[in-house]
């Protein structure tokens, strides 16, 4: 919990010090940590809320950790499905599972909750901490701090880019992403459909790779169903979705063909975070705005709550030390920029590597198909994306070689 806090509240009429943009679980989370320390925050969105959001909508025990943090951890459980355990089907049809493991500060399990519901409990947690909320498409910022709103000027020392995979802002500021960043990513609702089991399913089967299906429990007939391309070749998820429906041995069967299944809607995912910029004068940028979505799972909501935190703390601080006026400047916000490379930086290499060479049958062939030692790693590498282990832990030489020189059962 960020323990640090500014009575500047009263010494503000209509100008916010800080404006967000963006009300993810990034945006409201860095909207509810400032307000909480008493910094005048406008959280902006273009949407009204609730509003949906093309998500799995797994929130993982990292995720978890930082909504407790958040006061919201109780109220997104009692009404959140619960799986403890993840279950994978190989290329070459070797199934493997694993427990889903917290560090102890973590729970063990993953929370499912629509975005649409879960997203609007944590915009709901940032106004009860007395950040305001407009809705409005923001187009541009103004060169004296804060931004332009259908022609009225908001000005602010400081604008929060929270704006997720979108990039039509973003674009237009120093936070620029340096380079293409995109994946797709597609999925749909079933909302009647064969009890699914508990677990997670990830799909690498069928499809092509890198990438994967994934089949996540909502309730006990109901789940949310996506595909994933994360690889550089032409591949539309939104139309491998209803193709892997209609032929993929395992999902048919689980789903009945896809029999009733609500709209399928795609969405970009940034994961660039190694080259991101994260701040400039006046700027930072939160969660996926900052690149900051897993490379190989393609979790990012545990990474914005938690970018979120280390950005108010920054945030604070800054205001409390930099000169009283003006858009703050860059130096004095690199604190954020370094807590992030600290956190992110080596797990977002391991995972770029992962996401370049685990996605192959071979791999999956020697994780799946050799028992012991091959759970040992799979379990590691879930532990390590889900944030209980540290990025290190997937690489002890001795047992990568144990793997290797394992045969299959
Ligand atoms: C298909 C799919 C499945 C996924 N599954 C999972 C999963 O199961 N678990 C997980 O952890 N992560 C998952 N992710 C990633 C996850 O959705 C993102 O990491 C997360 O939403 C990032 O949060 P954010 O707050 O940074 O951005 P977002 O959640 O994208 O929020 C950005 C907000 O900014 C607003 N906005 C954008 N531009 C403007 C503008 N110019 N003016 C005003 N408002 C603006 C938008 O309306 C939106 O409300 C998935 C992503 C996709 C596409």
């Amino acid at each position: 919990m960020i323990g640090l806090s500014l009575n500047v509240n009263q010494h503000q009429d209509r100008r916010q010090q800080v404006i967000v943009v963006g009300a993810g679980p990034a945006g409201s989370a860095t909207a509810y940590h400032l307000a909480r320390a008493g910094v005048s925050t406008l959280l902006i969105d273009k949407s009204a809320f609730p509003r949906d959001k093309v998500c799995g909508d797994g929130l993982s025990p990292r995720a978890q950790h930082y909504l407790a943090r958040l006061g919201l951890l109780e109220a997104v459980a009692t009404e959140a499905h619960q799986a403890t355990r993840i279950r994978f089907l190989a290329p070459g049809g070797a199934e493997a599972e694993t427990a889903i493991t917290g560090d102890g500060a973590m729970p063990n399990r993953t929370l499912i909750l629509p975005r649409r519901r879960f997203d609007h409990l944590l915009q709901q947690r940032a106004l009860a901490a007395g950040a305001r909320f407009r809705v409005g498409h923001v187009r541009a910022l103004c060169p004296d701090g804060g931004v332009e709103l259908g022609g009225e000027r908001l000005s602010a020392r400081l604008v929060v880019i929270a704006t997720g995979a979108a990039l039509s802002l973003i674009k237009r500021t120093p936070l620029a992403p340096r380079g293409p960043v995109h994946s797709i990513a597609a999925r749909g609702y079933l909302p009647a459909m064969p009890p699914p089991g508990p677990d997670l399913r990830f799909f690498f089967d069928h499809l092509p790779l890198p990438g994967y299906a994934w089949l996540f429990p909502t309730g006990p007939r109901s789940a949310n169903l996506g595909y994933w391309y994360n690889g550089k070749e032409q591949v539309s998820a939104a139309t491998w979705l209803p193709r892997l429906l209609a032929e993929h041995p395992t999902l048919a069967m689980l789903t009945n063909q896809g029999a009733g299944i609500g709209p399928i809607a795609g969405y970009p995912i940034r994961s660039d975070f190694l080259s991101a910029p994260t701040r400039a004068d006046g700027l930072l940028a939160v969660g996926e705005a900052a690149g900051l979505v897993n490379p190989f799972t393609g979790e990012g909501i545990d990474y914005a709550l938690e970018s979120a935190e280390l950005a108010a703390e920054t945030i604070i601080n800054a205001l409390r030390c930099a000169p009283t006026t003006g858009p703050l400047p860059s130096a004095a916000l690199a604190d954020y920029s370094r807590d992030l490379r600290r956190r992110f930086r080596a797990l977002f290499l391991l995972m770029r590597f992962a996401q370049r060479y685990a996605f192959n049958p071979w791999v999956f062939d020697r994780l799946f198909g050799r028992g012991a030692d091959g759970q040992h790693l799979v379990d590691r590498l879930i532990q390590v994306c889900f944030g209980a282990a540290p990025p290190q832990r997937v690489l002890a030489p001795v047992e990568l070689i144990r793997l290797l020189s394992a045969r299959p059962r």
